[in-house]
């Protein structure tokens, strides 16, 4: 009975499997002892067709545990390699997961439905297959402030505890969780055949993207240098987007980067509070290789090893191929600068852009910088601020060289009031529409995590998703949940948890 439900409730309609064999091993998950639901995400499993009721019931949560596989889902791991701070490793591959299948939502595009954490495949190592209900919950609410803020991600379906330990430095519950994603093909996906001289697989993969993430290639010398420039320029649009907000993705290496120009893999992310460049928190990178500011010069190496992995693909003729990659590698920093530019001025409340503001933007962070001022806090305040505002005002409280920081102010109101066809509260609006109130803060998230990994209790976290779930809304101002940290909440580094 509990099947025939099953086949029903979810429509599976599996491309990638119908790949050729070597792109992944076939493999069910592992069951787990005792699954017990952590969270279901109505608005995901409404979008995807799937009933939320029947998701948070026994047989949803045997689903997500990978205690049964629904009919017509083909799980399979998937085969990556990938540059990891640098060095290259010819075979990762999905240790942790499977992908069960493909749906298609209510938009008509195609979703992955894939468990993380759901037990050991062929690419485990020495690894267990597992996660911690910890880096579960922070993948979770991370993932799903990202998405409330505007900015592409994989998203969660639902998590469940799974019932048993796994050993970390201390012995944690375990957690699975169901990741939604408009594709899972990586960097590394390409690198892991370039390692093996495998041309025809690269051509088949490129193929495979091309339709997949529906990659417009009329007007191209050659499909696969379209499939880089789509490449190239959503991840120049997301790592826009990611500085726009001050999120920090911690492992950007190049098996963590997706084709489909999502945010996926969430393990040490953070947002940043006080600004600076150098700020980094994933307690694995040691040399802050990830750190903030580095994150545009990382997505540009990272998109040189997918050209150089595609290379074969571009021409027949070597020196040719590498022309072309070139070109379209060679576009990504002013292809970054301006969407960068766009979120950045539209943050300052301006509507047309004009020379001089990107100096005008450096110069405001560059006092956030000098005083550790909080980043979200700072943008947020400079929104709210309506007529004229006397010398106890939020945001010049926050800057010790008060001085410094009204001649900048001056500058800025002049600048914004210039902006013809704008009232001061149009511009308010549109500024209150980019510069969230609350965003998934360090301290909040730790406090959560470590609530549910001591009693299995997620209500903090549910509140705290809850929460983020309307970033811009004016009724998280002054609350606990917009506030940066006091000096005794500063979370100092996020751990990976793998
Ligand atoms: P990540 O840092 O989570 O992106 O993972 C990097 C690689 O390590 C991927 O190939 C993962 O599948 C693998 N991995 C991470 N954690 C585990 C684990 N607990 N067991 C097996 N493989 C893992
Ligand atoms: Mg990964």
């Amino acid at each position: 009975m509990g099947l025939m439900k099953t086949d029903r409730l979810i429509r599976f309609d599996n491309s990638y499997s119908r790949l050729p064999e070597r792109f992944f091993a076939r493999l069910a998950p592992e069951p787990v002892a005792a699954p017990r639901l952590l969270h279901v995400n109505r608005a995901i499993a409404d979008h995807l067709g799937v009933d939320a009721d029947w998701l948070a019931g026994p047989e949803g949560v045997a689903f997500i545990a990978g205690n049964r596989v629904p009919d017509g889902a083909d799980p399979i791991a998937l085969a990556y390699a990938g540059h990891q701070f640098g060095h290259f490793v010819p075979q990762l591959g999905d240790g942790r997961a499977v992908l069960l299948g493909e749906v298609i939502g209510r938009d008509g595009e195609r979703y992955d439905i894939q468990l993380k954490g759901s037990g050991r495949t062929p690419f485990s190592r020495s690894g267990d297959g597992r996660a911690a209900i910890g880096p579960i919950l922070r993948e979770l609410i991370v993932s799903e402030a990202v998405a409330a803020l505007g900015v592409p991600t994989t998203r969660v379906l639902a998590a469940v505890a799974t019932g048993q330990p796994v050993f970390r430095d201390s012995m944690l519950p375990g957690a699975v969780l169901a990741r939604v994603a408009r594709g899972h093909t990586r960097i590394g996906s390409f690198q892991y055949f370039a390692a093996r001289r495998d041309t025809e697989a690269l051509r088949i993969l490129a193929d495979y993207v091309i339709e997949r993430q529906a990659i417009d290639t009329t007007g191209s010398v050659n499909r696969y240098v379209a499939m880089l420039d789509a490449a190239v320029l959503r991840t120049a649009s997301l790592v826009a987007d990611w500085q726009s907000i001050g999120f920090i993705h911690g492992v950007m290496n190049t098996d963590n980067m997706s084709l489909a120009g999502e945010t996926i893999d969430y393990g040490p992310c953070a947002f940043m509070d006080s600004y600076h460049p150098g700020t980094v928190f994933s307690s694995i990178d040691q040399q802050g290789r990830y750190a903030y500011g580095n994150q545009p010069a990382i997505a540009h190496w990272n998109l040189a090893k997918l050209a150089e992995a595609t290379l074969p693909l571009f021409a027949e003729e070597e020196s040719e191929a590498v022309r072309r990659a070139q070109a379209s590698i060679d576009a990504f920093p002013a292809l970054f600068e301006a969407a960068y530019a766009r979120r950045m001025t539209a943050k300052l409340g301006i509507r047309s852009a004009r020379s001089g503001d990107m100096e005008l933007l450096a110069e405001f962070l560059e006092l956030m910088a000098a005083d550790a001022c909080d980043f979200t806090l700072a943008f947020r305040r400079l929104s709210l601020i309506r007529g004229e505002v006397g010398p106890d005002w939020d945001l010049g409280g926050m800057f010790r060289n008060r001085e410094a920081f009204r001649a900048w102010f001056e500058k800025w109101r002049r600048r914004v009031t210039a902006d013809e066809g704008c009232t001061e509260a149009e511009r308010c609006g549109a500024m209150l529409a980019v510069n969230p109130a609350v965003i998934p803060r360090n301290h909040l998230v730790e406090e959560a995590l470590a609530d549910a990994e001591a009693t299995g209790d997620v209500s903090r976290a549910v509140h705290l998703m809850d929460v983020l779930a309307a970033p811009f809304d004016e009724k998280h101002d002054n609350t606990e949940f917009a506030l940066p940290p006091r000096a005794e909440q500063i979370v100092r580094a996020t751990f990976c948890g793998t």
